[in-house]
């Protein structure tokens, strides 16, 4: 591995800042790298380059230094970049706090749930445990979101195993709710609540060959349109291989390729902008530096 872009930066930097990597792998992972210095900028690449790892206090200051750097790069109002890849969440107000920015796209049960967070575009698997009052988050590949919502297959909610086996409705549960079953319960409340604005911009990420086999793309956040070979800057790399366009434009990942099934016309891009950017008005840029915004065209 050693594409060292931006955004891989960032998700290896916020995976130390939320303690998921050992300070030693960071330390290697660090002086492996001398491209880091695209990324970092040349000041701040000597100074963490130089920390010492033998040194708490020296930790505590690079740490603190990287938070500012990330927190500078953090394009979006949502709280993901805070969750590890498996986290909890205290049920009520806390979890509900890292859910306000997210719009459910699944049900497997009454406690088992996909959702996608508007901003950033992150998919998480959620579990409802009233036993211990949590909201378990775990994050989730667009590959995984593709198997849930096309084939109803789900990804394994791995937790502590004590937990898990709140999540799962027990016969009394749904008899007393008056379900004959899980199935019962799916048929009639579980239906996953995807309206044809939520399926479109599920058509917005991780779509490169539908947007390059397009004839005209557009954008539902600065509404142009265009051609797909305008588009200059992928996000979302796997393999070395941006999968999610960015509008060459005003740069946010908000495109859409009429190749995907949708029209794409100033009406319609319209319609999306106000359901998933309702801040946004003609002619003003975003308010505040959102996940894509063209500051990272540098
Ligand atoms: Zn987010
Ligand atoms: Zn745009």
């Amino acid at each position: 591995m050693t594409n060292h872009g931006l955004e891989t930066t960032l998700a290896a930097v916020w995976r130390f800042l939320r303690l998921e990597t050992e300070e030693a792998d960071f330390e290697k992972w660090l002086h492996g790298n001398p491209e880091l210095k695209t990324s970092l900028g040349d000041d701040l690449y000597a100074e963490v380059i130089s920390t010492n790892f033998k040194r708490r206090g020296d930790i505590e200051s690079l740490r603190k230094q990287l938070r500012r750097w990330a927190i500078g790069y953090q394009r979006t109002e949502c709280l993901c970049n805070l969750l590890k890849d498996s986290d909890s969440r205290g049920l009520g107000y806390m979890a509900d706090l890292f859910k306000a920015k997210m719009k459910r796209l699944a049900c497997r049960t009454p406690w088992i749930e996909l959702w996608r967070c508007r901003p950033c575009a992150q998919a998480w698997l959620l579990g409802t445990d009233t036993s211990w009052d949590v909201v378990l988050f775990q994050r989730v590949t667009d590959a995984e979101v593709s198997a849930v919502l096309n084939d109803d297959d789900w990804p394994k909610l791995v937790v502590d195993p004590k937990h898990i086996d709140h999540l799962w409705p027990s016969e009394g549960w749904l008899r007393v709710c008056e379900y004959e079953d899980l199935e019962d319960w799916r048929r009639r409340d579980g239906q996953p609540e995807l309206g044809r604005l939520d399926r479109a911009n599920l058509l917005s990420v991780n779509h490169r060959q539908d947007v390059e086999k397009s004839k005209v793309c557009g954008c539902y956040f600065c509404l142009s349109i265009f051609e797909p070979t305008h588009i200059y800057r992928w996000i979302d790399e796997a393999m070395g291989l941006g999968r999610t366009a960015t509008c060459p434009k005003c740069g946010m990942a908000a495109v859409l390729g009429d190749a995907s099934g949708v029209t794409i016309e100033e009406s319609f891009l319209r319609e999306m902008r106000g359901n998933w950017y309702p801040d946004k008005t003609d002619g003003v840029p975003p308010s505040k530096s959102t996940r894509h915004s063209a500051r990272l065209e540098f």
